[in-house]
Parts: C-alpha cells; structure tokens; sequence
C-alpha cells in the first residue's frame, strides 16, 4: 500500500504569510523524513510562488487568497500554489531567468528559476482567473510511515 497524506491551507494574500507558508510546509514534510537540504529547498521554493501571489496576484489595494496545497504519496512530495488573481500572459517569458513585469521594485526576474533549480518539476497554469504553480520534489532517503 503507498503511503499518502495531504494538507491544504488558504490564507491572504499579505507578505506576512510567506513565512507562515514556510514553516507550514516544513512542518507537514517533515514527516518524510527529509534532509536539511531538501527542506531548505522546498521551503525557499515556496517562499518564491507565495511571494508571486503577494507582489503579482492581486495589483489593487483588495488582497485576495493564496492556497497551498502539500500531498506525498510514497516519496514524492507534491506542492499547490495557486491564487484567484490577475493571471500571467506570457507563462513562457515569465519563465526566463531574469525577467520581470516590476523592474522598478528592484525584482530580479529570478523567481521561476529559483522554484526550478530547487524542486523537480514546476508546471504553471494562468489565465485571467489566477494562477497555479504545481511542483515536485521527490525526497531521496524517505521513511515514512503513515499510521492510519
Ligand atoms: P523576483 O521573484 O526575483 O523577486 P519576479 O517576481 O518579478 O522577481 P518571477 O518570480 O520569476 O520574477 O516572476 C516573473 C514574472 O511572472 C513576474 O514579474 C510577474 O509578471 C509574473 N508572475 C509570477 N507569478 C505571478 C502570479 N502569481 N500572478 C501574476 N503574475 C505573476
Ligand atoms: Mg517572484
């Protein structure tokens, strides 16, 4: 039988929650027994998909909501961020290292690469109703054992 959990949790759109985001899914992985690398990793790559949905999402003063979703099943850790915003254009430009649509809020343009190099798959989905942000990262010495 695969061992499998998940969790979900909404919260709003506000800077403050992107550390809030960090320890929750720290928290939650840590059942899989990853290394202090592996989390590091996936707590920087969620920081950076929160952090688009804070600074990207929702562009007026009404801060809608982030939702992170965290599910594994066996030893691959599967992570959910998604947002009701305005949605990305161009997924494909958005994607190149270096690009971004706020240069003059001293944004690098290196969020995406960042999520990439750090976990092992990133599929974005977007349109004019939000954003979705699907990542991998499969956890090398995993030893769960879920008790039901
Ligand atoms: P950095 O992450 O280095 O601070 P950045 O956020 O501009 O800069 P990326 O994270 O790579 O860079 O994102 C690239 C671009 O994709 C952003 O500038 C923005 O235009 C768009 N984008 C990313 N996430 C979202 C989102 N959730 N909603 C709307 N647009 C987004
Ligand atoms: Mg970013």
């Amino acid at each position: 039988m695969k061992n499998s959990n998940f969790m979900e949790v909404t919260f709003k759109a506000l800077s403050v929650n992107e550390g809030f985001a960090r320890v929750c899914v720290a928290s939650f992985c840590v059942q899989l027994n990853p290394s202090v690398d592996e989390i590091t990793d996936i707590k920087t790559a969620v920081s950076e998909a929160v952090t688009n949905c804070v600074v990207h999402a929702y562009p007026t003063q009404i801060k809608g909501d982030v939702t992170m979703r965290c599910e594994f099943e066996d030893d691959t850790i599967t992570i959910v961020i998604s947002d009701r915003g305005v949605g990305i254009k161009d997924i494909e430009k958005a994607r190149e290292p270096f690009y971004t649509s706020k240069p003059s809020q001293e944004r690098s343009g290196m969020g995406f690469t960042v999520m990439e190099s750090f976990m092992d798959t990133v599929d974005v989905v977007s349109n004019s109703f939000g954003t979705q942000v699907k990542m991998t990262k499969k956890i090398a010495e995993s030893k769960c054992e879920v008790v039901s």
